[in-house]
């Protein structure tokens, strides 16, 4: 553990941050998906594979924004344990600039080049 407290409360406010702009951007996804099922019952053809089109990102939208959560969690779970900033792979301290770019990093920048 290399981080201050000070640091860990700084990227704990981040990833609480994210988690509530993500929950928020969730709910409003939720709502053009339901307005794709709306559409399909009322209009042609063209615009239904327009609003499935808009369906599929919206869904591939939510894939994404899920998988972010799920990593937000266990960066906040690796916070709570004190195990947060170290590299899952070999333990070294994450870079902090690294943390700053993206506070669900969980490996240090040669783990993470490596695993590509
Ligand atoms: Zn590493």
């Amino acid at each position: 553990m290399h981080l201050t407290d000070k640091d860990l409360q700084r990227f704990k406010s981040l990833l609480l941050n994210l988690k509530a702009a993500l929950l928020e951007a969730g709910e409003t996804g939720q709502q053009a998906e339901e307005v794709v099922e709306l559409d399909q019952t009322r209009v042609g053809r063209l615009s239904r594979m327009d609003a499935m089109q808009a369906q599929a990102m919206s869904l591939e939208t939510g894939r994404r924004r899920r998988q972010q959560l799920v990593k937000i969690e266990a960066s906040l779970e690796l916070i709570r344990a004190g195990d947060y900033g170290d590299c899952l792979e070999c333990g070294e301290a994450i870079n902090p600039g690294r943390l700053e770019a993206d506070p669900t990093a969980t490996f240090c920048i040669q783990c993470a080049e490596a695993k590509e």
